[in-house]
């Protein structure tokens, strides 16, 4: 494990570790497969995974993002480097951002470029799986999702059908379609999942959504107990995990005496999309805009009800609740 520019440098089995200890905030429902395109494998000397990713923040600090823009990179040795932190959302996919981490693959995978390595592969296969585990996802196309499924200009999911990019490549796993993904991404995730001792996940009581601008989290439920300084805030907006509450405190870790005060914190509830496609508009109503649509078994969570619509996000974008399934 190496750190430099403030990133961390790991092997697969490091990252299964790294990813089991660390406790984020964040509740987690999608995770993004992206490829860089440049750099590509002729970028990559063996050697420069730190100067590759700091090459990769400046480049988005021009964009004028708040830092880089994924969560995580794979390079093509295996090696994976830590990016963005997990309490924010990343920048990756128009549509799909809300409750995602970003992964981006080192690689130009269109077919005719780079041949992804074997090592890169069972990287990419081993995190995607312990992300999994670790947000308690079953993978499937709802959570796991490819660049090419959404459109560029308004982020409205169509699988590739016009105005995409061919991120992750139209050789990724054998290619970028929603089949490719089912026929051939998929049943390696799930078979690295199973391979694991796999414990029954701790379910949470409820989930909380976060009002302040960022929220500490201290050791105890008051107060006088001592801030937690090896992980950062709750950021605004963010779903928590609510496991115990006490006085007007939620403990928002399973395994850690990790609290925030209630009254930073509106409940949110979890939901799923029960309709092949469902729209979302811009206000709660059919009179309003459509801004996107969701599918069948999408996961959202709701943040405010009225008449009969949910506003899933802390934009505005409400679905019609006679399509969600409540859990
Ligand atoms: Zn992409």
């Amino acid at each position: 494990m190496e750190t430099k520019y403030g990133f961390i440098k790991l092997s697969p089995t490091e990252f299964e570790k790294y990813i089991d200890e660390l406790k984020i905030a964040r509740t987690v429902v999608k995770i993004q497969q992206h490829h860089t395109y440049i750099p590509s494998y002729v970028h990559f000397n063996g050697n420069n995974h730190f100067e590759r990713q700091k090459g990769m923040q400046q480049s988005h600090l021009n964009n004028g993002w708040s830092d880089i823009g994924q969560h995580f990179s794979i390079f093509p040795d295996g090696m994976i480097l830590t990016g963005r932190s997990l309490e924010q959302t990343p920048a990756g996919i128009k549509g799909a951002n809300t409750h995602a981490i970003c992964i981006e693959n080192v690689g130009d995978f269109d077919k005719g470029k780079d041949e992804m390595n074997a090592k890169q592969k069972d990287a990419i296969v081993a995190v995607t799986a312990a992300l999994c585990k670790k947000f308690n996802l079953t993978p499937n196309t709802n959570n796991i999702l490819y660049h090419h499924w959404y459109r560029l200009d308004n982020g409205i999911r169509n699988n590739g059908a016009g105005g995409n990019k061919s991120c992750p490549g139209t050789n990724f796993f054998g290619g970028n379609k929603v089949e490719d993904c089912e026929k051939n991404f998929l049943p390696l995730v799930i078979a690295k999942s199973k391979a694991k001792n796999n414990e029954k996940p701790i379910v949470p009581i409820k989930y909380v959504y976060v009002l302040a601008s960022s929220l500490r989290i201290r050791k105890g439920p008051a107060t006088t107990y001592a801030l937690v300084t090896d992980r950062m805030p709750a950021m605004f907006g963010a779903v928590l995990r609510v496991y115990e509450q006490k006085a007007g405190w939620f403990r928002i870790s399973s395994s850690a005496q990790h609290w925030v005060s209630a009254a930073y914190t509106k409940e949110v509830k979890r939901a799923v999309v029960n309709a092949s496609t469902l729209n979302v508009r811009s206000g709660p109503g059919t009179g309003f805009s459509k801004n996107g649509s969701l599918n069948k078994g999408d996961e959202v969570f709701v943040y405010e009800t009225k008449n009969g619509w949910c506003r899933i996000g802390i934009e505005l974008n409400w679905v019609t609740s006679q399509f969600l399934d409540f859990q």
